[in-house]
C-alpha cells in the first residue's frame, strides 16, 4: 500500500515534468512577444504564467523553480504598465527565465510525502470487530447474554469451561470476553484465567467480569487481571451492552471529506493523492461549472480552493457557496500564491476561512487540512447531533432528508424514509422513571446505528420518535429491514433494578415518488406510522 501511494505521487510528478517543455516554451513565446511588440497584454500574461509556475513547481519537487518564478512575478508586478521596458529590466527578466530553464533541467528534488506514507500504514484493517466470547457455566444466562448481543449484531461463542475457551482463543482472538468470576475450576477461576491469558498473549483481550459476588476479594482479583469492567448479577443487559460497545468500537473516525477546487488538474490530483494517502476522502473539481452539483452530492467537510482560476476566481466561488444555507459553515481554505495581505482580507470578508501559501509541503498540507476539518466536524456535531443519543437532531435530519431527496430525484434512484416511535413509552416513564426511559431511547438508537448502513441517516426526530433515511433502497427492502429491527427490539431485555421488561416500536415507511417533496414524504411516513399505531402497534406499515 505504501509503495502504491509513493508510486501514485511519482506518476503525478512525471506528468507534471512532462508538461515543463510546453510551459517553458509558452513563457518564452510570451516574453518574445512582449519584447518585440512592447505588448502590455503579453507582459501581464507572462506575469500570470510566472504566478502559476511559482504555485505549482514546488509541490512537484522544484522549489528552486518556484522561488525563481515568484521573484520574476514580483518583478513583473512592480513594472509601470505605461512605460517601455528598460534595457536593465529586460536583462533581469531574461536572466530569470534562463535560470528557470536551468533549474528545470537539474530535475526534481526529493519529493516530500512523509506524512502521506506514514499514516498509510496506520489504517486499521477492521474498523469494528464483533466476536465476543462468553465464559459462563450458567448455561441459561450465557444463552441470554448471547441472544442480547446477537440483536446488536455481535457474533458470540459460549464456553462453560476454561479449557474450551483457551482452545478457541488459540484459533481466533475475540474482540472482548465476558468472563464469569466463579467457574467450575475454582472460586476465582475467571480472574486467574484472564491473568494467565495476559501472560500467554501479547495483545490483551478486553474483559468484562460478571459475578454474583460483590465482595472485595473478587473485585480485587478482577482488577489485578486487568478487567475492564465488573458487573454484578442479575445483569443489566443495557449496561453490559454499553460496556461491550465501548470495548469493541475502535475509535476509528470516518474519513474527512475534502473537496479540492483547482483549475490545474495535475496539481489538484497531487493534493488529492497526498490527502488521500493520509486517510482522507477526496474529490477534485477542475471546472467550476460542476461545483454546485459536486458540493451537494459530496457534502465536503472542507473546501480547498485555488484563488486564480480562469472561469471565476476562488473568491467569487466562495461567495456563491456561502449563499447556500447548508454550506454556510463549511470551512473554505484558499490556496494561493498571492502574498498580498490586502487580498487576504477581502477573501476573509467573503467568507473564506483561511489561507495556505502555495507551494505547500505535503506534510503541512495534511496537518493544515486535518486540524481545520476536525474543528469543523466537532462544531457541526455539537450543532447537529442530539445529546442523549448522538443521532442527528430534528433540524439536521430534515436538512439531510431534503438533500437526499433532490439527489435521488436527480439520479433517478430509490429512496425510502421511515418514522419510528416507541409504543406506550409514557408508561415506561410512569412505571420506572425518566432515567430508565432515557436508557430505552438509547437502546433504540444503539440498535439502529448497529443495524443500518453507514450511508443511511438516523435522526432523533422527537422525544421517542426516530426518523430514518435510506438512500438507494426500495420499499420492499426497507420494509423487511425495519421489520427485522422491530422484531429484534422487542426481544431486548430492558432493566430497572431487578425488574426486567421489554418494549416494542411501530414504524411507518414510504418510498420517494417523483412528485414528492420534503413535507409530503414526511407526511406520508407519518400517516403510515399512524396506521401502524392504530392497527395494534408493534408493526411496520407502508404507504
Ligand atoms: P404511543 O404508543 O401512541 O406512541 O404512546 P406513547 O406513550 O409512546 O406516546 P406519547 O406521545 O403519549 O408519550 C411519549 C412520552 O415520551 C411522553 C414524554 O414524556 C416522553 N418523552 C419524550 N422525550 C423523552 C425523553 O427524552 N426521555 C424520556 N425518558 N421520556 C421522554
Ligand atoms: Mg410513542
Ligand atoms: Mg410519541
Amino acid at each position: 500500500m505504501v509503495a502504491n501511494k509513493k508510486h501514485k505521487l511519482r506518476k503525478l510528478q512525471d506528468k507534471y515534468i512532462a508538461q515543463f517543455p510546453g510551459k517553458l516554451n509558452a513563457l518564452n513565446r510570451v516574453w518574445l512577444k512582449a519584447l518585440h511588440d512592447g505588448d502590455a497584454l503579453a507582459l501581464s500574461q507572462l506575469c500570470q504564467q510566472a504566478h502559476n509556475l511559482a504555485g505549482s513547481a514546488g509541490t512537484f519537487g522544484f522549489s528552486a523553480v518556484s522561488v525563481e518564478a515568484r521573484n520574476l512575478e514580483n518583478t513583473l508586478r512592480a513594472l509601470d504598465k505605461d512605460q517601455e521596458l528598460s534595457g536593465e529590466v529586460e536583462e533581469v527578466i531574461a536572466d530569470a527565465l534562463q535560470r528557470i530553464v536551468s533549474l528545470v533541467e537539474l530535475g526534481p528534488e526529493q519529493i516530500e510525502s512523509g506524512i502521506a506514507v506514514e499514516s498509510d500504514e496506520n489504517i486499521p484493517v477492521a474498523e469494528f470487530d464483533r466476536l465476543i466470547y462468553v465464559i459462563e457455566d450458567d448455561e441459561l444466562l450465557a444463552r441470554e447474554i448471547a441472544a442480547q448481543l446477537y440483536y446488536f449484531d455481535y457474533e458470540v461463542e459460549i464456553f462453560s469451561v476454561i479449557s474450551q475457551a483457551m482452545e478457541a482463543i488459540k484459533l481466533r482472538m475475540p474482540s472482548a470476553m465476558i468472563l464469569d468470576v466463579q467457574l467450575p475450576e475454582g472460586e476465582l477461576a475467571g480472574p486467574e484465567f484472564a491473568m494467565a491469558l495476559n501472560e500467554y498473549s501479547t495483545t490483551s483481550v478486553p474483559t468484562i467480569f460478571i459475578s454474583s459476588r460483590d465482595d472485595w476479594q473478587a473485585r480485587l482479583a478482577a482488577v489485578r487481571a486487568c478487567g475492564s469492567a465488573y458487573l454484578t448479577k442479575p445483569l443489566d443487559f443495557n449496561e453490559l451492552l454499553e460496556c461491550v460497545d465501548r470495548l469493541t468500537l475502535k475509535q476509528q473516525p470516518e474519513a474527512f471529506k475534502i473537496l479540492i477546487v483547482d483549475d490545474m488538474e495535475v496539481l489538484a490530483e497531487h493534493y488529492a493523492a497526498v490527502l488521500g494517502g493520509a486517510g482522507m476522502q477526496v474529490k477534485t473539481v477542475s471546472s467550476i461549472n460542476d461545483l454546485l452539483e459536486v458540493l451537494s452530492d459530496f457534502q465536503p467537510e472542507l473546501i480547498l480552493m485555488d484563488i486564480y482560476m480562469p472561469q471565476c476566481s476562488g473568491l467569487e466561488a466562495a461567495k456563491i457557496i456561502r449563499q447556500k444555507d447548508e454550506l454556510l459553515s463549511v470551512p473554505i481554505v484558499f490556496l494561493s500564491t498571492e502574498s498580498d495581505t490586502a487580498h487576504h482580507v477581502s477573501a476573509m470578508e467573503l467568507g473564506g476561512d483561511d489561507f495556505l501559501q502555495k507551494p505547500i509541503m505535503d506534510s503541512s498540507l495534511v496537518v493544515a487540512v486535518r486540524t481545520r476539518a476536525e474543528r469543523f466536524r466537532s462544531l457541526r456535531n455539537q450543532m447537529n447531533r442530539d445529546g442523549l443519543t448522538g443521532l442527528l437532531n430534528h433540524v439536521s435530519t430534515k436538512t439531510h432528508l431534503e438533500a437526499e431527496i433532490s439527489r435521488a430525484l436527480r439520479q433517478h434512484e430509490a429512496l425510502c424514509f421511515a418514522m419510528l416511535d416507541i409504543d406506550h413509552f409514557k408508561q415506561v416513564n410512569d412505571s420506572y422513571g425518566h432515567p430508565v426511559g432515557d436508557r430505552v431511547i438509547k437502546s433504540v438508537a444503539r440498535m439502529l446505528t448497529k443495524r443500518l448502513r453507514k450511508s443511511d441517516f438516523i435522526g432523533r426526530y422527537g422525544g421517542e420518535e426516530f426518523a430514518i433515511i435510506l438512500p438507494e433502497t426500495d420499499i420492499k427492502t426497507a420494509r423487511s429491514l425495519l421489520d427485522d429491527i422491530r422484531q429484534n427490539f422487542s426481544q431486548i431485555v430492558q432493566q430497572n433494578n431487578d425488574i426486567q421488561f421489554s418494549c416494542t416500536l411501530s414504524a411507518g415507511v414510504t418510498q420517494l415518488s417523483p412528485n414528492d417533496n420534503l413535507d409530503s414524504i414526511i407526511n406520508t411516513a407519518d400517516d403510515a406510522l399512524y396506521k401502524a399505531k392504530n392497527s395494534g402497534r408493534n408493526k411496520v406499515c407502508e404507504k
